[in-house]
C-alpha cells in the first residue's frame, strides 16, 4: 500500500514541508493542516511546515508558515491536492530532496518520487483515511476540524457523487476527535450583506444558452462595486448551479491577467474541456481560464457542442 511508503518517508525526515494549490480552497488548507496535525501529533521532534496561500474565510483553520529557503534543504515536501506542478503554491518543492504527491483529482501529470493518487472525495478524506488505516496516528481538536472542513468543503456538504459509506465513516471519525460539524458550517455559512448583494446581481444578469450553459461574468469593476473579494466572487458558482434543464453552469471571473473559469456540471462531464482551456479538476467540477471576456462566447459554443452530444 502506498500509504505504507509515504509514512515510512515522513518517519525518515526531519522536515517536511506541505504545499497545497494556489488560490487554496478548504479542502487545500484542510488537508494541508490536517496532515501537519497527524505528522506533529504523531512524531514529536520533526518540523513540519505549511507553506502556501491562504483565504479569509477559511482563517478559522489556523495559520500558514513563512519559511525560508534553507528550510528545504534535504526536507521531503508533500503536495496535497494538486494535479499539475505549475498550480503548486510555493514553488520551493524544487528544493527539497524527495516530492510526495498526494491527490483526488484526474491525473494530468505524473509528478513526485512517489504519489497516492485516489479516487476519493476530498483530498482531506484521504489524509484522514491514514488516521482509520494506522491506528498509531494521532491528531489533536484543530487538525480534525481541518480536515472535516475540507470534506465538507469538498463534497458541497456531503451531496457531490463521490461521498460514499468511507466518506461519512471518516468524517464521523473526524468528529469523534473534535470537529464540531455545526460550529464548522456556523464558520462555513456567514455572508456578508455585500455578498448577498452580489448574489442578487449574479441572478438578475446571468445567461443562458440554446443547449443548456447557464453562466456569469465578475468583472474586476463588479468586485469593487460591489466590495466584495476573489474568494466571496468566486462562491457565486453555486448560485446558477442545478438549475432545471441547464446542467452545465459557469463563473468567469477577472483577475490581473487572466479570466478563471468555475466550470460545473450535473450532466456530461466537463474535465476535458477545462483541459483544452489550461484546466482540469474532476469529471464534474473543473477549473480553466480564458485570456479576456471576449473568449467567453467561444467557451459557450464549445460548452453547447459538448450538450448536444451528451444528448443524442
Ligand atoms: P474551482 O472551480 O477552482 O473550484 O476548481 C474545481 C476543481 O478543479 C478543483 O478541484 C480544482 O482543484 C480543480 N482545478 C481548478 N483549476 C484547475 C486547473 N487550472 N488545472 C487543474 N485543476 C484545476
Amino acid at each position: 500500500m502506498i500509504q505504507n511508503k509515504i509514512l515510512k518517508k515522513i518517519k525518515e525526515y526531519d522536515t517536511i514541508i506541505i504545499h497545497g494549490h494556489i488560490r487554496p480552497d478548504g479542502d487545500c488548507l484542510g488537508s494541508q493542516l490536517g496532515l501537519k496535525s497527524i505528522i506533529k501529533n504523531t512524531y514529536k521532534n520533526k518540523n513540519v511546515y505549511v507553506v502556501g496561500g491562504k483565504s479569509e474565510y477559511l482563517s478559522f483553520l489556523g495559520d500558514v508558515d513563512q519559511i525560508d529557503d534553507q528550510a528545504f534543504e534535504g526536507a521531503l515536501s508533500i503536495i496535497v491536492d494538486t494535479a499539475n506542478l505549475d498550480r503548486v503554491s510555493d514553488q520551493r518543492y524544487n528544493l527539497s530532496k524527495e516530492i510526495i504527491k498526494i491527490d483526488h483529482h484526474i491525473p494530468v501529470e505524473d509528478y513526485g518520487n512517489y504519489a497516492w493518487v485516489g479516487q476519493v472525495s476530498s483530498a482531506s478524506e484521504m489524509v484522514a483515511s491514514l488516521l482509520l488505516d494506522f491506528p498509531k496516528l494521532k491528531i489533536d481538536e484543530a487538525g480534525a476540524t481541518a480536515l472535516y472542513t475540507g470534506m465538507v468543503t469538498d463534497t458541497g456538504r456531503f451531496r457531490f457523487s463521490g461521498v460514499n459509506s468511507n466518506t461519512m465513516k471518516t468524517a464521523g471519525m473526524l468528529i469523534d476527535k473534535g470537529a464540531n460539524p455545526s460550529e464548522i458550517d456556523g464558520y462555513l455559512s456567514k455572508e456578508s450583506l455585500n455578498v448577498i448583494r452580489l448574489k442578487g446581481y449574479v441572478l438578475s444578469n446571468f445567461k443562458m444558452t440554446k443547449e443548456g450553459f447557464a453562466y456569469a461574468t465578475i468583472s474586476k469593476d463588479i468586485k469593487e462595486q460591489f466590495m466584495v473579494s476573489d474568494e466571496d466572487a468566486s462562491s457565486m458558482v453555486s448560485v446558477i448551479g442545478n438549475i432545471e434543464g441547464f446542467p452545465v453552469w459557469a463563473l468567469f471571473i477577472e483577475y490581473d491577467n487572466e479570466i478563471r473559469i468555475r466550470l460545473r456540471s450535473n450532466g456530461p462531464k466537463i474535465d476535458q474541456l477545462a483541459n483544452k482551456y489550461n484546466g482540469g479538476g474532476h469529471a464534474l467540477a473543473s477549473g480553466a481560464s480564458i485570456a479576456s471576456f471576449d473568449d467567453v462566447e467561444v467557451f459557450a459554443l464549445d460548452v453547447d457542442d459538448l450538450l448536444k452530444e451528451w444528448k443524442k
